[in-house]
C-alpha cells in the first residue's frame, strides 16, 4: 500500500472530518496517531477498531490543542513510539458566532489557539522530523472562510486566513525538502455536527427540512450539494502521493462554487 510504514498525525480525529481522514490514511498503510475530545471509552474503542481493520498501529493522545506544552507532549510520545512523524494533518477546530463588537475575548483567544496557533505549534515540531526523513506532508484543513468571509465569525474567519499565510510560508521554507504545505478548503460538511442542527433549525424557523439545507445551509454553494467527509479524506491521500509530490503552498476549495462567486 502506498503509505505504508509511514506515520500521520491527524489532530481533531474523534469525530468528523479528521475521523474520516484518518480511516483513509490508515486504508493506505499508514499508522496513525488520533487525537481530540470526547468519551475516552467511545474514542479506545474507535482506536481498536482501525487498527484491526487496517493491520496499522494506531495510538491515541488527548492533547489539548490549546496547551502547547501538550502538543510538544503529543510529537514527541509519538516518535518515541512509531519512529518518526511523515504526514501532520491540522484538523481540529471549533466555531463561535456572535457579533465582533460583542465577541467574548475568551472565545476570541480559544479559537485562535485551536485554529491557528496549534497548526504552528504542529509544523514547528513535526518538520525537523520530517526533514530528518527526507519526505514530509503537512495538510491543513483551512475552510472557504480562509478565502472569503462571512458576518459573525470573526475569530474564525481570521484564524483561517491566518491558516492560508502560515501554508504558503511553510511551503516556501521547505519547497526543496520533499516536503509539501497544501490547505483544504471545504465549504458545509455534513458532519454528525451539522446533522443535528438540521432538524432544530427546521423548528426553529417554521420551515422544512429541504428549506433548511438549500437556502439556509447551503445558500452559498451553488452546487446546492454538502462536501462529502469522503470526498476530503481522499484528497488528504492525493496530497500524500507522489502525483502531489510538486503540489505545494495550495489553498483547494472543496466548496460545490462557493468561493467562485
Ligand atoms: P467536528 O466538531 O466534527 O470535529 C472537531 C474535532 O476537533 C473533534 O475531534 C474535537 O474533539 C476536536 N477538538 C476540538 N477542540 C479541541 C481541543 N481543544 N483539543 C483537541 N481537539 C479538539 O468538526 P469538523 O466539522 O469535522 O471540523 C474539522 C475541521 O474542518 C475544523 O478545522 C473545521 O474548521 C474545518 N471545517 C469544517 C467544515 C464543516 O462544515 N463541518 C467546513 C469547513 C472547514
Amino acid at each position: 500500500m502506498a503509505l505504508t510504514g509511514k506515520t500521520a498525525i491527524i489532530t481533531g480525529s474523534t469525530s468528523g472530518i479528521g475521523k474520516g481522514i484518518a480511516d483513509s490514511l490508515a486504508a493506505q498503510g499508514c499508522n496513525i496517531v488520533l487525537n481530540g475530545l470526547g468519551d475516552q471509552a467511545a474514542i479506545e474503542k474507535d482506536r481498536a477498531a482501525m487498527e484491526k481493520k487496517y493491520g496499522v498501529r494506531v495510538l491515541y493522545h488527548g492533547a489539548d490543542m490549546t496547551k502547547p506544552d501538550q502538543i510538544a507532549d503529543l510529537v514527541t510520545k509519538t516518535v518515541q513510539m512509531l519512529g518518526g512523524v511523515d504526514i501532520v494533518v491540522n484538523n481540529a477546530g471549533i466555531q463561535y458566532v456572535c457579533p465582533v463588537d460583542e465577541y467574548p475575548t475568551e472565545k476570541w483567544d480559544t479559537i485562535i489557539a485551536i485554529n491557528l496557533s496549534a497548526s504552528f505549534h504542529m509544523i514547528r515540531l513535526c518538520l525537523p522530523h520530517m526533514k530528518k526523513a527526507g519526505w514530509g506532508r503537512v495538510i491543513n484543513l483551512a475552510s472557504a472562510h480562509a478565502l472569503v468571509a462571512s458576518p459573525f465569525k470573526s475569530a474564525y474567519v481570521a484564524a483561517k486566513h491566518g491558516i492560508a499565510g502560515l501554508t504558503k510560508v511553510v511551503a516556501l521554507e521547505v519547497a526543496q525538502q520533499n516536503i509539501t504545505c497544501n490547505a483544504i478548503c471545504p465549504g458545509y460538511v455534513k458532519t454528525p455536527l451539522v446533522e443535528n442542527q438540521i432538524a432544530d433549525t427546521a423548528k426553529a424557523r417554521g420551515i422544512t427540512e429541504d428549506d433548511v439545507i438549500n437556502n439556509v445551509m447551503l445558500a452559498a454553494q451553488p452546487t446546492k450539494k454538502f462536501t462529502k467527509i469522503d470526498q476530503l479524506s481522499d484528497l488528504a491521500v492525493f496530497f500524500c502521493s507522489d502525483a502531489a509530490a510538486n503540489i505545494t503552498g495550495t489553498m483547494l476549495p472543496v466548496d460545490g462554487g462557493w468561493t467562485a462567486q
